[in-house]
């Protein structure tokens, strides 16, 4: 690999996100060449640690033997600094600190400051780093952008004119980390490199469109921010709007960040805005009570007992344009659903005559040909088939073609974090929200919110183990349709 030259400054360097995703996706890097002399890093955060400690502690995220000689290697290119990011004098501390690892490791004055704290500091820490000089430097300086950005349209508009202030658009990259799983990168793959799957990519040939993102999990530690933001908040707004975007944008004009946000744009700007009306006709939630060994979510710790959060959401969205009019995208997403998975349905329409079903063969009707992509925890696809079933007469049964991808290279595929610093590395946005994307999307779900705000939900609603509340299914089978993954 080209080896990357930069110096990394986390805020937050000690926090859960820092030691658990990010210093190892480094470590991987860094076994892989990207990173190799020409890094450093500073740590900084409150807490109290010296360098030494600060390394004890990436080296034991690590995952690797404490003698391991690279890894040794690779964690003497990190340094820590006690740090209240309110704290402007401190800002000074942190540019010597980072003029020196600049000199020592040659770092041609490549800065990349990743916010890995809580959202309301971003502002803060992005005015300082400009006002006390951090990012006066010859080479690059991008800001590194964690999730949520921004609670609602007006919030998030308020903090991006906060960095707008420090940093320019093509500085920040606003981190979605479902852009960095390889299946998710795929979907561009698979379909503008196969004139079988492009030509047919439109509202003549698809039914409706899938995307489920199914969590086993409940709440887990994390109760007290989920609360606050809810499913539609912490997954609809960002990582299904973008993967349903990469699904209805058009062809980009070339490969890369510029043209392919020009045309998540464009099909955001057609995707259609509900009114009141439409938003509780076409958007459900949900809350799980309790089962059999699962607490409800109302009786989980740090969650009011009243609370009328949702854990789970399912909805429809339309895209007024030529390609997807009457062609819906369902999605939907939640906590202690049936399984963990995360996939992609793509349902075609069936033949417009079914010649094989007729009284005297007693055929069953064809079935609609559906392309699966699976996301994770097994990247794949299959595409389903009608073929005729082995034997005399002339009946037919769905067959499916499957592509996985194999225990050995899913065990060699990037983490999606891992990719996403490597991206920031090369100055590629392609994988990141721009402010555009994150705008629209958070315009859609406030109206949702909106409604959701004024009535009263009928908490809880659904078990543990299930696919979600009833009005979930509802919500499909009113248009005549079923969910193609279903209990
Ligand atoms: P965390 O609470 O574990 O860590 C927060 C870090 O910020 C700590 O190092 C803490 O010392 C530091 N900090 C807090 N206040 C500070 C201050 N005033 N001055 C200096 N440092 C301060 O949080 P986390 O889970 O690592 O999450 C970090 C960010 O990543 C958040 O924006 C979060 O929403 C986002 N995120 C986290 C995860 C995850 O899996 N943990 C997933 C997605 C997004």
């Amino acid at each position: 690999a080209t080896e990357r030259t930069s110096l990394f400054i986390f805020f937050g360097g000690t926090g859960d996100l820092a030691y658990r995703k990010l210093y190892p996706s480094m470590f991987n890097l860094y076994k892989k060449g990207t990173l190799r002399e020409h890094f450093g890093v500073i740590g900084t955060s409150r807490e109290k640690l010296t360098d030494q400690q600060f390394q004890e502690n990436v080296l034991k995220s690590l995952d690797v033997a404490k003698t391991d000689k690279e890894a040794q290697k690779f964690v003497s290119h990190f340094v820590y600094e006690a740090h209240d990011v309110t704290d402007k004098a401190h800002y000074q501390v942190l540019k010597k600190r980072a003029d020196e690892l600049d000199k020592t490791y040659k770092l041609n004055g490549n800065r990349i400051f990743y916010l890995s704290l809580a959202p309301s500091f971003f502002g803060t820490v992005a005015g300082y780093l400009k006002t006390e000089g951090l990012t006066d430097t010859e080479g690059f300086d991008r800001v590194v952008i964690e999730k949520p950005f921004g609670r609602d349209y007006d919030s998030a508009q308020q903090l991006n004119d906060a960095l707008s202030k420090s940093f320019e658009e093509k500085q920040i990259f606003r981190i979605d980390h479902y852009l960095g799983k390889e299946m998710i990168q795929n979907i561009e793959a698979v379909r503008f490199g196969n004139t079988i799957v492009e030509s047919l990519w439109n509202n003549r040939y698809i039914d409706n469109i899938q995307v489920t993102l199914s969590e086993k999990l409940g709440v887990e530690e994390r109760a007290s921010y989920y609360d606050n933001s809810g499913a539609l908040r912490d997954m609809v707004q960002n990582h299904i709007m973008q993967i349903v975007n990469l699904l209805a944008m058009e062809q980009p004009v070339s490969f890369t960040d510029v043209d392919i946000r020009a045309e998540k744009v464009k099909a955001l700007r057609s995707l259609r805005v509900y009114n009141v009306a439409e938003a509780s006709t076409n958007f459900v939630r949900g809350q799980y009570g309790a089962g059999d060994s699962q607490r409800a979510y109302r009786d989980e710790d740090n969650v009011p007992h009243d609370s009328n959060n949702d854990t789970f959401v399912a909805g429809k969205l339309l895209f007024d344009n030529y390609r997807w009019s009457g062609t819906p995208f369902y999605i939907r997403t939640g906590k202690m659903l049936a399984d963990k998975f995360t996939r992609v349905d793509v349902v075609f329409k069936k033949p417009l005559i079914d010649i094989f079903s007729f009284p005297q063969n007693q055929n069953a009707p064809l079935e609609a040909n559906v392309l699966t992509m699976y996301i994770e925890p097994h990247a794949g696809f299959t595409l389903r088939l009608n073929a005729k079933t082995n034997g005399q007469g002339f009946q037919t049964e769905p067959i499916n073609l499957d592509y996985f991808v194999d225990a050995k290279d899913s065990k060699a595929t990037p983490e999606p974090y891992e990719r996403l610093i490597h991206d920031v590395m090369k100055g590629d946005g392609t994988n990141f929200s721009s402010w555009q994307e994150v705008s629209y999307a958070w315009r859609f779900v406030d109206q949702i919110r909106k409604v959701w705000d004024l009535q009263k939900p009928q908490f809880p609603n659904y078990t543990p183990g299930s696919m979600g509340p009833a009005a979930a299914d509802e919500l499909i089978q009113r248009d005549h349709r079923q969910w193609v993954y279903r209990l």
